[in-house]
Parts: structure tokens; sequence; C-alpha cells
């Protein structure tokens, strides 16, 4: 590219900038600068080879490594082309920006292209002007890294940052829903410095190694559509949780047990909304979760193929995959006392489905022990209560009971059972249980509005057996179901406006 009237002073800049601060005193800025003339006005050269070629004669003359110097242009690459230790430059789009508890660091977030995804860190040191979320950059000559096991790309004093008009679009894995489970393997673990797999002391594939700690979280999240299973990697729950690494460790000391580690992070993630940017998946493997945050305002979704995760690798339909939970408010639990036996007893709702699972968020109003050492609950929300007992096969469940004092607003999921006597009564077997706020709540009790009122919708528009069955049984009761969803829907609206 020839460069007319090319200004030297900004020449003699890019320069210097390819090389650490203060590394070029006042004497080697008058060589270079006499230099770049010569080469411009009597040579001809173009300004870029110009730059080039009295960088890389300072660099031999101050004997600097060739890795400490910047490129002037490092190469326009792709995101999925990026490789670790090297100088690249992007166009990109900033996905997501995230709070950083560093003093280093001006900010981190995710940055995409059509290619892909990968984390960036801008450095104080550059003094950028900030980036703002959902616009697209040209970075130049950022340095890629590797961290955690994973692609980073820093953005520092040698980068420039120049916003573009250009759509770019990076491919978005979204996952959002509720926390209805996390794996037992979570918490503060230890893995093998070599393979990085997680052991107990001992790596079967590199014997007896010094275990290094790990934060690490299996979790799953489910909008009542779909249920996807999701790794938390450490920086993706101090995110959520405030909870790290040494954090973690301080957990597990105080306690001398580190399963008090995995108590805790379900205290605090159990039952929350969340929204994850992830990666990977499908063929029964998990996701891997690039960023997390809890879901403050929850739209929801009435079409059922837009919901769960959007993009390519859903794992709609995979043998094996876990059945979502579903959002049943406590007056239809209550009235769907019919059971169906398919694999297993079900519970037929009012509104026309087997049910399996159940999430569900409300009120526990009493918690009563019984002589056998059975705890009952009764459950509550706006549209009515219902019962559950908890016994010594849920000892998590057990053991959060002993420490709640009622009434508390929980979250729980479980599966409903039927007890059969003179009377029917249908009562939920929790599986885990926590103490969750009032925004989860509002936040459940519109959803659970709103997917009561699809199935009712898809019961009466639909013939197939269970609708048949609903109607038949329950005959007019189904109105309870529509009559419960509408009492939610206006429980769940915010008292006053902002
Ligand atoms: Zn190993």
């Amino acid at each position: 590219m020839i460069t007319l009237d090319p200004n030297i002073q900004e020449l003699l800049e890019e320069v210097v900038n390819a090389f650490p601060t203060g590394t070029i005193d006042e004497a080697t800025k008058r060589d270079a600068k006499g230099r770049l003339k010569i080469l411009l006005e009597e040579f001809k050269v173009p300004a870029d080879e110009a730059v080039r070629t009295v960088i890389s004669y300072i660099a031999r003359q101050r004997q600097i490594p060739e890795e400490a110097v910047a490129p002037v242009h490092a190469p326009l690459t792709k995101v999925s082309d990026l490789k670790p230790e090297t100088w690249a430059s992007l166009k990109v789009r900033v996905v997501r920006l995230w709070e950083t508890r560093s003093d280093v660091l001006a900010q981190t977030g995710l940055v995409g292209d059509e290619t892909g995804l990968v984390r960036f860190v801008v450095w104080k040191s550059g003094d950028f002007s900030r980036l703002i979320e959902g616009r697209c950059y040209l970075l130049r000559n950022v340095f890629v890294q590797e961290y955690g096991g994973r692609l980073e790309v820093s953005i520092n004093r040698r980068s420039r940052v120049e916003p573009i008009d250009e759509d770019i679009r990076p491919p978005r894995s979204e996952i959002s829903g509720a926390i209805v489970a996390i794996h037992r393997s979570s918490g503060l673990v230890q893995r093998c410095p070599e393979c990085r797999a997680v052991i107990k002391g001992f790596c079967p594939k590199h014997g007896r190694v010094n275990a290094v700690d790990d934060l690490c979280a299996k979790i799953v999240v489910d909008d009542g559509v779909k249920a996807c299973t999701v790794l938390l990697n450490a920086d993706a729950i101090k995110n959520l949780t405030g909870i790290g690494l040494n954090e973690a460790r301080d957990i597990a000391t105080r306690a001398l047990d580190r399963s008090a580690v995995l108590r805790e992070l379900t205290k605090r993630i159990f039952g929350r909304y969340v929204k994850l940017e992830v990666k990977g998946g499908g063929e029964g493997r998990p996701f891997v979760a690039l960023a997390a945050e809890f879901d403050k305002v929850r739209e929801m979704k009435h079409d059922p193929k837009e919901s769960g995760v959007k993009g390519s690798d859903g794992i709609k339909g995979k043998n094996g995959a876990r059945e979502p939970a579903k959002r049943v408010l406590a007056a239809e639990i209550y009235r769907s006392t019919h059971t169906v036996e398919t694999s297993g007893s079900k519970v037929l709702l009012l509104s026309g489905e087997l049910c399996g699972r159940v999430f569900f968020v409300g009120t526990l109003l009493e918690k009563t022990r019984t002589a056998e050492g059975v705890w009952k609950l009764r459950l509550a929300d706006p549209t009515g209560v219902f019962y559950a007992f908890a016994g010594k096969y849920q000892p998590e469940v057990v053991e959060t009971l002993h420490e709640t004092d009622v009434p508390a607003i929980v979250a729980v999921v479980g599966k409903l059972k039927v007890l059969e006597g003179k009377r029917r009564i249908t009562f939920l077997r929790p599986e885990c249980l926590a103490v969750v706020d009032f925004r989860t709540r509002d936040l459940w009790l519109a959803e659970a509005a709103s997917r009561t009122l699809e199935r009712l919708n898809k019961m009466e528009n639909s013939d197939n057996t269970m609708s048949r069955l609903a109607k038949e049984v329950y005959g007019t009761s189904t109105a309870y179901a529509r009559k419960a969803a509408e009492i939610a829907m206006k429980a769940s609206l915010p008292k006053t406006e902002k």
C-alpha cells in the first residue's frame, strides 16, 4: 500500500509502541526517525515496510528478542484459527461483559466472530475506552494465550481497539432456565496435575501425584421444555456465587469437610434462574459454560421450539436425556390425584400431561417431624397448598430443613407421588431443596402460570390419550388449573412500578 505524505511522527510512534515501554531511549528514537525518513523519502518504500524494517533493525541493535516485539499489523485472523502464544488481529462483536474483580484488568468478557467465541481481557495499562456490549470492533495486535485450559485474547498496551461499522454475528449458544440439579461430584475437587482428571490422591494414568485443588460444578439447567447438563468452571462459579477457589478452601477448612463446599454452592445456586453462554454439548456430552449470570428478567417463551438452547447444538431427542421438570402450581398438584402406570407410576395432571419431576418455588409454611423421622412439609403458593415428605433417603434435604426457619421461600425439585387411602393425597418427594429469594419466586410464578396455560391449551386442542383421560377423570375440575394460572400470573407482577 502506498501512503502519500506519511506523517513520520505517527510512524515513529508505531515503531516505539512495538517495544516494551521504556526500552527505547531518545537517542534510539532519533536514529529511528532518521532511518524512517530516508526509507520513505529517498528509497520511496511503502510506510508499512519502512516501519517493519526499522523495528527489526532496532530489535537487532538492542538485542531485544523477537517475541517481545509486537508486530506492526498482526494478521487478521478468525476466532476459530487462533493459536496460543501468537499475535493476531480480530474483527469481533462483544457478546458479553462481566464484572472484573481484578486490580490489573479493566474489562473481561466474551467476543466472537462467525467462527466462534473467545474470552478476552483488557489490561488497565492499555488505557482504552471501555468496550461496549453488542458493538463490533477491530482489535489490532492482541496476544493469544492459554489460560485455565482455554484460549484467551489479551488486549494490552500494544493493542489497538477501533470501533467498526460491520455486522459481525457470532454463533450464540445460550441456555437459560432454572438450576434444578447439582451433581454430587461438584464442589472442591482434586485434579491430576498431568491430565486434569478428577482424582482422589491417585491417578489411574499417572499414579501417585501431587493433586491440585479445583472448583467445578455439573448442573442441570431446565426451562420446563428441555434439560441440559452444563459444566461450570471455577470462574463461572465465582461469577455466580462470589465463591472462588480460595473461598472454597476456607469453607472446607472451617467445616473440616470438603463436601461443605457443595452444600454452600447448592444454597447459592439451586432453584435460581440463570443465563449461560455455552459451547460443546450434544452426543450425550455436557455443555461447557463460557459465561454465567443469574437471569434477572425472564422473558417467557411460549413457543417450545424457541426455548432452551439456541443454535445448532441442542440435545433435543437424545436418548437418555433428562426429562424436564414441570412447573406445576400448588392448586393443580393438590387436585391431580390420578396416576398412570408407564415406566413407574406417574401422576396425571389436571392439564392433561403425565408428570414425573416437578420444579416448585413457594412458601414453606410448616415443617413437622413424625415419630418415624420423616419430615412433613406444607408448601404454598398463591393458588393453594400441598404436602411434601422427606426422609432418610434425602439426607441433604433433611439437613437443609434442620437449618431452615419457617416460613421461608424455597425452591424444590422432586417427584410427585400419590398416597393411596380412603382419600388420595398427592405429595412431593423432594430431591433437592434450598431457600431462595422473592425474585426467584416471582419469576417462577410467571413461568408456572404460562406453562400451565400452555398445557391446558394443548389439552383442549388435542385428542391424545392423556388429554382424553384427563378430561374423563377430572371433568370440570380442569377449570381449577386455568383459574390457578390466572391467580399466579397476577401474583407474579411487581407490586409497585419502578
Ligand atoms: Zn493423570
